[in-house]
């Protein structure tokens, strides 16, 4: 079960499923349950990051509108036809926080310090970019790299919560590529300044296709990972790599930051870091979650 954001050809934001293998208008499902089971009071849903504010993005709860709305009247006229234009899947999070060095071969290949407690920064709302969308690089800024991610929906406002509670704050997962200018990056490093702007640029995090509800997925921490410029592998590894796992992760950042929903933590990325350049197509895919695909000018 997948979920996505798109566009209507007059423009109007809406959720698409896919479901067995084919995709519907979500938004128009949930309008016809909601019929259904007379509650015209319940929202309409354009927004995914609205179904996981009102605790219904689940697999479980997907599937149990789609069946009902299936049995009562058929899906046929509600299957997506044709190309469509992505959107993007969550699109404000109230932040979204990225985990640095949390794959020891990424650190290494840095020759930085491998971390011994998660190393977190924050980046831009405005770097959110949709699937197909063009990663747009500003002149002279030097060298721009990529960064395959996979990235973490909160579902359920947590603070201070333990690890064994963490996991219960996931909504989904989805696909993130933590675009970034390399050159300002050492630059701040090397004079002790912030991340701000060689992490945060405008379209500097594509995001999507999907966002897969947490219950779709068995094992997060154990998802091979890829990300290929034009033809070539660049980054080819597994979430099992991960430095610090996800429950430690949430758990780690709610002690001191209250997480809401559809806020984003990008989980960092291995190793096979490098730039890219106007005209190259990436390609970020991680298993069970699609491919994200990028152009760049
Ligand atoms: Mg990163």
């Amino acid at each position: 079960m997948r979920t996505f954001a798109y566009l209507s050809p007059s423009g109007e934001p809406r959720i698409g499923v896919v479901y067995e293998n084919v995709r519907y208008d979500f938004t128009r499902i949930w309008q016809i349950f909601k019929e259904i089971r007379n509650s015209p009071r319940t929202p309409d849903y354009h927004f995914i990051q609205l179904m996981i504010e009102t605790g219904n993005f689940s697999a479980e709860d997907l599937l149990e509108v789609i069946e009902e709305v299936k049995g009562f009247r058929g899906l046929e006229d509600l299957i997506i036809k044709g190309e469509i234009t992505y959107d993007v899947p969550i699109q404000r999070p109230t932040k979204i926080i990225c985990m640095a060095r949390n794959y020891r071969k990424h650190a290494e290949e840095f020759n930085s310090e491998v971390p011994t407690s998660p190393k977190v920064f924050l980046k831009s709302t405005a770097a959110l970019l949709p699937n197909e969308g063009a990663i747009r690089i500003p002149r002279d800024i030097g060298r721009v790299d990529h960064e395959i991610e996979l990235a973490v929906i909160i579902g359920e406002t947590a603070t201070q919560v333990t690890e064994e509670e963490a996991m219960k704050h996931v909504a989904g997962y989805t696909i993130a590529n933590d675009v970034t200018a390399r050159s300002l990056q050492k630059e701040a490093k090397d004079k002790g300044e912030p991340w701000t702007l060689c992490k945060g640029m405008d379209t500097f995090l594509p995001i999507g296709p999907y966002v897969v509800p947490a219950d779709a997925i068995d094992d997060p921490h154990n998802l091979n990972i890829e990300l290929t410029v034009g033809d070539e592998t660049r980054q080819k590894s597994n979430t099992s790599y991960m430095l610090f796992s996800i429950p430690t992760i949430i758990s780690y950042i709610s002690q001191y930051i209250t997480l809401m929903p559809g806020d984003i933590i990008c989980t960092g990325t291995p190793e096979g870091v490098g730039p890219i350049k106007s005209g190259d197509l990436v390609q970020c895919k991680i298993e069970g979650l699609g491919v994200l695909r990028n152009t760049v000018i």
